[in-house]
């Protein structure tokens, strides 16, 4: 393997800065890849921070990786040097409980392995991201890419497309069905695009009006500023499913007024705080809270090959890597439209 080199945070307080390090050789049926682009996800910033409390350094934070192949193993069949892969939030799991056996990798028994700052099953080192030069990973964790895509547009696709994909088909967000999007930022804005393209009436939730413009042209039917109560209160008992991707604390019963009778918010969004909710709130529509996390390897599959046949990607800001500080706090002041993707090329 060429030496690895790429961006790591030391600790919870300091910035991102350049960092060298190494990794394995590709095992069997393992692929190493040569990193072209790397989003950035607000988790990247959640964990650089320790705001989960389950951070370790130096970490180099990275989870929606696109790349190109650059040695595979002697066993692996999907995957030829020169060819495009993908990678998003996990790279290994138990490959044997029954979640795995089902392709629900990210609810494996034993705990899926995500792509940093986790212990690697193979070699026992601490995993790396993509802010960095290269990767290596079982070919079963990674995903082909339609060629009619763009790549800088795809990799956010990894973890934001996933993580919205997933709980719109689970909660079966549709035609007739009435569908709300809470926050417009990466995991939002290809929400949005999720439930537009697949028939729901879709309705941007934004704290920020000026995104409004945007919301219509990326397929919302309505834009409803949510600290608007009286503009809340029109759709008061309306929507069948909404999806929270807010990234900070923020209360949980202006969304849940919004629900029909037996309606469910979704949670995504992962704010340092967890919500306190009013009983009431939820007993007098018989509502549900419930939670989604990414997707596993055949869902992602198939939300890359949905993307491709519908022509959906991310809407991108390419950075180059030097950048990266300032792109987290631009993503603080909800300051990006829509996704900062890293071009890798930057790093040489
Ligand atoms: P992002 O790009 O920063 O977008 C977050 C959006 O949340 C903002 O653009 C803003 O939208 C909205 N928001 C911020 N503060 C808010 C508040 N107080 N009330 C209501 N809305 C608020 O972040 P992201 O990358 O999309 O990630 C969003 C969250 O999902 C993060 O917490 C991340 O860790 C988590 N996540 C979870 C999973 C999973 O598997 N469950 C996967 C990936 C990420 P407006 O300006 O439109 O209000
Ligand atoms: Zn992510
Ligand atoms: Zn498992």
């Amino acid at each position: 393997m060429p030496p690895s080199k790429g961006y790591a945070a030391l600790d919870a307080k300091s910035s991102l800065a350049p960092h060298n390090f190494s990794r394995r050789e590709p095992g069997p049926t393992e692929i190493a890849v040569e990193i072209l682009y790397c989003g950035v996800c607000h988790s990247d910033l959640h964990m650089a921070r320790n705001e989960w409390g389950n951070s370790i350094y130096p970490m180099v934070p990275g989870h929606e990786i696109v790349g190109r192949v650059i040695a595979a193993g002697k066993s692996a069949t999907k995957f030829k040097p020169g060819e495009i892969a993908a990678i998003g939030v996990i790279i290994d799991s138990c490959r044997h409980c029954a979640p795995c056996n089902r392709g629900e990798e990210h609810f494996c028994a034993e705990g899926p392995t995500l792509t940093y700052a986790a212990k690697d099953r193979v070699d026992g080192s601490i995993t790396m991201g993509g802010y960095a030069n290269n990767y290596v990973v079982d070919e079963r964790f990674a995903h082909t890419v339609p060629t009619n895509l763009d790549l800088a547009a795809v990799a956010p696709l990894l973890c934001a497309g996933i993580t919205t994909y997933s709980p719109l088909r689970h909660w079966k967000a549709g035609p007739g069905k009435k569908v709300g999007i809470v926050g417009l930022g990466g995991l939002g804005h290809m929400g949005l695009k999720f439930a537009h393209s697949f028939g729901a009436h879709t309705v941007q939730l934004t704290t920020s009006l000026k995104k409004k413009d945007d919301a219509i042209k990326l397929g919302a039917d309505e834009v409803v500023l949510s600290t608007d109560e009286a503009a809340m209160k029109k759709h008061a008992g309306t929507f069948d499913f909404i999806l929270d991707t807010a990234s900070a604390p923020h209360a949980l019963e202006p969304y849940l007024s919004l629900l029909k009778q037996d309606g469910t918010i979704t949670l995504v969004g992962l704010p340092e705080k967890p919500p306190s909710v009013s009983v009431f709130s939820l007993i007098a529509r018989r509502a549900s809270i419930a939670g989604s996390m990414i997707g596993g390897m055949p869902e992602t599959q198939e939300m890359l090959d949905y993307c491709g046949r519908n022509d959906i990607t991310a809407e991108v800001e390419v950075i180059p890597i030097q950048k990266i500080n300032e792109a987290f706090e631009r993503m603080l002041k909800q300051d990006v439209k829509y996704r900062f993707v890293i071009d890798m090329s930057s790093l040489k």
